[in-house]
């Protein structure tokens, strides 16, 4: 085969069958804000963990909805709960909620 300098990447796809969206559900149902964001990535730009580690919460949402549960309620340990993200949401989202319901299920989960 010719080599052109390049490869195609490995697919991305997820097949929501076939992982747990449970705590997607559970935080949409005590934070309706979580089925609002729209991935603009504002809280992103302003996260103050953000600046010492990879740590985003467009990530940490999308993610979820994914269903990459365990990795997340892990990551979601790095939020500083600053409340930086909430005052720049264009949607308005209780983001500091958003991550306390995913530390309150990962507590329960004794991750
Ligand atoms: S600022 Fe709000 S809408 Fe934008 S990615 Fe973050 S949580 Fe979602
Ligand atoms: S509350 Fe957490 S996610 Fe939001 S800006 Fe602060 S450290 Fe980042």
């Amino acid at each position: 085969m010719a080599d052109f300098g390049y490869t195609s990447i490995a697919s991305n796809k997820t097949d929501l069958d076939s992982v747990s969206t449970a705590l997607a559900r559970a935080v949409s149902e005590a934070e309706p804000g979580f089925n609002l964001c729209i991935s603009c990535g504002s809280c992103v730009a302003t996260c103050s963990a953000g600046r010492f580690t990879r740590f985003g919460l467009r990530e940490l949402i999308h993610r979820i909805k994914r269903g990459d549960e365990r990795l997340m309620m892990a990551e979601a340990s790095k939020c500083m709960l600053c409340g930086k993200c909430t005052l720049v949401c264009p949607r308005n989202i209780n983001t500091r909620n958003i991550v306390l319901l995913v530390r309150k299920h990962a507590e329960i989960q004794g991750l």
